[in-house]
């Protein structure tokens, strides 16, 4: 064990100050990172490698992007918090708004959690009804009501729910498996007068990557309107990264060009790439619920540093430079990066499945079709994704640290990058077929 990790667990517990950076899911000791550039992490033993973790999410535009960093020097250098509202608040709350229409108002919050956590409470309190459905293996961040059948860290550590919440912050909770079109009707029928909203992640990515199936979202919205509950669209990890408009603008599309009225979720939860890597997440969606937050409605919601102006202006600079040249180029990288894993594997005769949605993407070790839900994805095989891990970390490529998560690549990452990954996992692949 290194000096770093007994250090650091003699003060956080596992070591670790969020449970899947502890590599419970792959084995072995997590070395500090000590900077990030680009495409490129740096651990504090000065090993360098090309990551496809950014900081799960947020770093779309590669790490320590100049301008971001520009930016926010320039806002700490005007003052660290005020507590009050400032102009770039408003002008991020518009640039979500104009790229992403169903935000007609947004409340700017420091993490997804309380994003989804109040996007709860609202559902609750403007439909007086109790019950909330979610789906299995799908991630909504640690408040208590959606900690029950939860993906990311829990599904890594096998643990499907949390010690700690009460059966009474569960019980409202209905958990369905992901993508179940009869289950969620019947759940309707059964207590349709009770819920109070449906929570989906846009395109689940906590259980892997999980291509939502078709019409699946716009029955959850259907249903959600003809029976007075609120639908929740979670793209948090999704929101500005799968797509220019996350995975709701991808569905958006597909609609227009088929003809169809596209589908509106109620509420919408942002975070990670809205805050380019400092704590900025959001509640946004239609008027008349957003309308019942505090200080106009009856709903409370606050938080001392929400909206600061050093993380706002982190989440600006990403914003406007996350242009569609940008997501273009982040979308040829995701692709000719899973393409080439994929046919790498393929080759070799390793049984896998890519899932995939818009840009996000992960590979299923193990499944010889893309899964939909949690019972699928957890046939995947956990012991050669391990293996996969560290031959890959040992050539300069930091994985996720576990099965079930999305790669992510970033505005940074090039074509070489590309090349070095995939001929990594070409020489891992051929070491498996030896053994
Ligand atoms: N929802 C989704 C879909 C997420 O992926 C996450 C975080 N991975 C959250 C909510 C919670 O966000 P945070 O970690 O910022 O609380």
């Amino acid at each position: 064990m290194s000096s770093y990790s007994e250090r650091a667990r003699a003060i956080l517990p596992g070591g670790v100050n969020s449970p899947v950076r502890a590599w419970n899911g792959v084995g072995g000791e997590p070395v500090p990172i000590a900077e990030a550039h680009g495409s490129r992490i740096v651990d504090a033993d000065g090993r360098e490698m090309i990551d496809l973790v950014a900081s799960w999410g947020p770093a779309i535009l590669g790490h320590a992007k100049p301008e971001v960093v520009a930016a926010v020097q320039a806002a700490a250098a005007k003052g660290l918090s005020f507590g009050a509202t400032t102009e770039a608040e408003v002008e991020l709350a518009e640039i979500i708004r104009d790229r992403y229409a169903p935000a007609e108002r947004v409340r700017l919050v420091s993490t997804g959690t309380e994003a989804t956590m109040t996007a709860i409470r609202l559902a609750r309190a403007a439909t007086g009804r109790t019950r909330i459905v979610k789906f299995a293996g799908c991630y909504h961040g640690h408040s208590d009501a959606l900690l029950v059948a939860a993906g990311s860290g829990l599904a890594t550590a096998g643990v499907p729910d949390s010690a700690g919440v009460t059966p009474g912050a569960a019980q409202d909770t209905l958990v369905l498996p992901y993508g179940d079109e009869a289950a969620l009707t019947d759940a309707f029928a059964e207590h349709g007068a009770e819920i109070a909203g449906v929570i989906v992640e846009a395109a689940p990515a906590n259980m892997g990557v999980i291509q939502p199936p078709a019409g699946f979202n716009r029955l959850i919205s259907t249903l959600c309107r003809n029976e007075g509950a609120v639908m929740i669209l979670d793209e948090v990890l999704t929101g500005f990264r799968a797509g220019p408009a996350g995975c709701w603008g991808i569905e958006r599309d597909h609609d227009l060009a088929a003809g169809l009225d596209p589908w509106t979720p109620d509420l919408v939860t942002f975070g990670k790439v809205i805050g380019g890597g400092l704590p900025v997440a959001a509640l946004g969606g239609r008027r008349d619920l957003m309308e019942q937050l505090a200080p106009l409605g009856p709903v409370y919601q606050a938080g001392t540093l929400s909206g600061n102006p050093v993380a706002v202006a982190a989440g600006l600079a990403t914003m406007r430079l996350l242009d569609d040249d940008v997501h273009a180029h982040v979308a040829r990288i995701a692709s000719s990066l899973a393409d080439g894993v994929s046919g790498a594997l393929t080759e070799r005769g390793i049984t896998h499945a890519v899932g995939r949605a818009g840009t996000l993407f992960s590979v299923f070790l193990g499944l010889d079709e893309a899964p939909v839900t949690f019972d699928e994805v957890s046939r995947q095989d956990t012991a050669a994704f391990a293996r996969l891990f560290h031959a890959l970390r040992r050539e300069g490529v930091a994985l996720p640290p576990s099965a079930y998560e999305a790669w992510f690549v970033s505005a940074a990452h090039s074509v070489n990058d590309v090349r070095h990954i995939v001929s990594t996992v070409a020489h891992w692949a051929d070491a498996e077929v030896a053994a």
